[in-house]
């Protein structure tokens, strides 16, 4: 019998089969029960209007079975089969329009193993099973005809079709299972267990019963596709609980049905709880994407923005049929498309979280509040708008979280900005003796303890109006402090021989001394002039050897000239030097320990105070 041959290009998708590195083989499974799947739709749809059918719903199915003896894996439908033709054309060559497609996007980088992944993600459908099997053969039956077809393939040299019989129409897919190698153990596959194991991860909901061994193996009808009033909230959660692998219960739970451009189902998760490794690389983000309750990928990054890439969840599209999904061009747009509208969703769902359960909120925040503030900094503040009204920062008047929207409301009349102080934590930022004259005019003030935060706060620049400002500033803008401001502009040039000598007393270490118009009841506190802010350079530094380059912040010693210790120093100045310049190194090291900062050598700072309490 003359064999025939495969069509040129099918035959490259073949050999990628064929000699696969592809560590996912198990994928084969998939491919081969959607296929079946697919079949028992089209004979199912034509029972709907053809009587000689003669087959209820409930009549369909797909069995596998294994003989782990002969090595031989049966996939099985009662289906619309195929006629030997059909076989010829269909199994024969690659011809259908999302393959050719696939087939180019292979051959662009037919080098690189990581492209090989899209094999996973998005199918290449029958050849697959050549990924664990030397030999295939295919007996089918074509609905309405009484002769079946076997075709039989031990992969690139071609195939063969023969007349043969069969009871009834559908067709059994029988796989000959390879003999172990040395870095796969096909016989893994013969394993009953391990079959059923690959039904549930890929086939789950596939919505014909899936029977092996008497016993339907998928749950068939995803709680997702279910009616929301027949899902409970309890439901949804021990969905969650089990499916995610968290022993938390989410905060929020969003359910979306669409229609439109494209139409979907998801359900989406917002957990409680950061899983140990989410600030790290080796969490993968990203929802579980089904077609028609066949998994086509259980992480797909491109359905949840980075911001929100803390949400978990599934998301279920009829529309991306696993022969449309090779398209991959076509597809992205539809990706783009649920992800802008799922984006939409978990904002709202958060602010309402937000307003309506603010302790919840909370505890959401201190796990992902820091994933949403770098999406503010992100992309040039693309998304700042978007996210500003989720953002929560500790109030100090409040003591606790509150959004920019209480803050705001909660300004006083004659309140212009919204003032801020940063520290490594709360208690150091409330220190900050520059927060006084702000908390003395009865104003709160927002405490940012994250790195990400001061650059947050300027990307955003204002809310409502108002714009934001440091309690390190020069001008607080305070309304009433001009006085102050004017006798500290006197204070200092009149000092100004002094506050040369502080600088030169630090040897480089300051870039300018001077007198203060905030500090009340602090001798000193330590700002910056310039771009670079302290909490900024403690970033910088934080990073990785290099990486944040050599960010200095310009530091400003700011001196309280109402404070007694500056008439001690005044004096010192004016009669003896050496004691002066201690006291400047003493004032310094002071300043940089209220502003949380260590100070540069701790043996001359004990010997600096030992010497002056002699
Ligand atoms: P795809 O399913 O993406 O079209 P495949 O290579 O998996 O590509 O299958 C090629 C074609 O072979 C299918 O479109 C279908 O017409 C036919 N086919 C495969 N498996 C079956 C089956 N179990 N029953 C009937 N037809 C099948």
């Amino acid at each position: 019998m003359a064999k025939r041959q495969f069509k040129t290009e099918s035959r490259r998708i073949l050999d990628l089969m064929i000699n696969s590195i592809y560590t996912h083989k198990e994928i084969f499974l998939r491919e081969l029960i959607s296929n079946a799947s697919d079949a028992i739709d089209k004979l199912c749809y034509r029972s709907l209007t053809d009587e000689s059918v003669g087959m209820s719903r409930d009549d369909f199915k797909i069995t596998v079975q294994t003989d782990e003896e002969k090595r031989l894996i049966t996939i099985s439908d009662n289906g619309i089969g195929m006629t030997a033709e059909e076989m010829n054309d269909n199994l024969g060559v690659i011809a259908r329009s999302g393959s050719l497609q696939f087939k180019q996007e292979m051959e662009k980088d037919q080098e690189s193993a990581q492209d090989i992944d899209i094999i996973g993600q998005f199918g290449v459908g029958f050849y697959s099973a050549f990924m664990v099997a030397d030999q295939v053969t295919v007996i089918s039956r074509s609905f309405g005809t009484q002769e079946a077809s076997k075709w039989v393939s031990d992969g690139a040299d071609g195939y063969t079709i023969t007349p043969c019989e069969k009871d009834a129409a559908g067709t059994d897919i029988i796989l000959h299972v390879r003999p172990d190698g040395e870095d796969e153990n096909y016989s893994d596959y013969l394993k009953p267990d391990t079959l059923k194991r690959i039904i549930k991860k890929y086939s789950d909901y596939v919505r014909w019963p899936i029977v092996m061994d008497g016993e339907t193996v998928n749950s068939r009808i995803p709680i997702w596709q279910r009616a929301k009033s027949e899902v409970s909230d309890e439901d949804c959660k021990k969905f969650y609980r089990s499916h995610f692998m968290d022993y938390t219960d989410p905060a929020a739970v969003i359910r979306v049905s669409a229609e439109g451009a494209v139409s979907y189902k998801a359900m989406l998760f917002i957990p409680t709880e950061a899983p140990f490794d989410f600030y790290t690389a080796n969490f993968q983000p990203g929802m579980e994407l089904y077609s028609n309750g066949v998994m086509i990928m259980d992480k797909c990054a491109q359905l949840v923005p980075e911001y929100f890439r803390f949400v978990r969840g599934v998301v279920d599209s009829p529309d991306l049929s696993l022969n449309i999904s090779r398209e991959l061009l076509q597809h992205d747009r539809q990706l783009k498309i649920i992800e802008t509208n799922l984006e939409k969703k978990i904002k709202a769902e958060l602010k309402k979280l937000m307003e309506n359960d603010p302790e919840k909120y909370q505890s959401f925040w201190k796990s992902f509040g820091l994933q949403i503030k770098y999406g503010v900094v992100a992309q040039y503040g693309a998304k700042k708008d978007f996210l500003a009204d989720i953002i929560e920062f500790y109030s100090a008047r409040e003591k606790k979280f509150i959004s920019l929207d209480a803050y705001v409301a909660a300004m006083p009349e004659g309140q212009k900005h919204i003032y801020y102080a940063c520290g490594e934590n709360v208690q150091l930022a409330d220190g900050l003796p520059q927060t006084e004259p702000v908390k003395d005019k009865g104003y709160d003030i927002l405490y940012l303890t994250e790195n990400v935060d001061e650059f947050a706060v300027q990307v955003l620049a204002s809310y409502k109006d108002k714009t934001f400002k440091s309690v390190n500033d020069d001008d607080l803008d305070l309304g009433d402090d001009q006085a102050e401001k004017k006798e500290a502009d006197a204070a200092q040039t009149e000092n100004s021989g002094l506050m040369e000598f502080i600088k030169e007393s630090l040897d480089g270490k300051i870039a300018a001394a001077k007198i203060s118009s905030k500090l009340k009841s602090h001798p000193v506190c330590l700002t910056t002039q310039g771009p670079i802010s302290l909490d900024m350079e403690r970033y910088f530094q934080s990073l990785p050897a290099g990486a944040g380059g050599d960010v200095k912040a310009e530091r400003v010693l700011e001196l309280n000239a109402a404070h007694p210790v500056f008439e001690a120093l005044r004096k010192a100045y004016e009669n003896d030097r050496p004691k002066a310049e201690k006291y400047a190194k003493l004032l310094y090291n002071q300043a940089l320990l209220i502003a949380g900062l260590p100070v540069e050598d701790a043996t001359a700072f004990s010997d600096l105070v030992c010497s002056l309490m002699d």
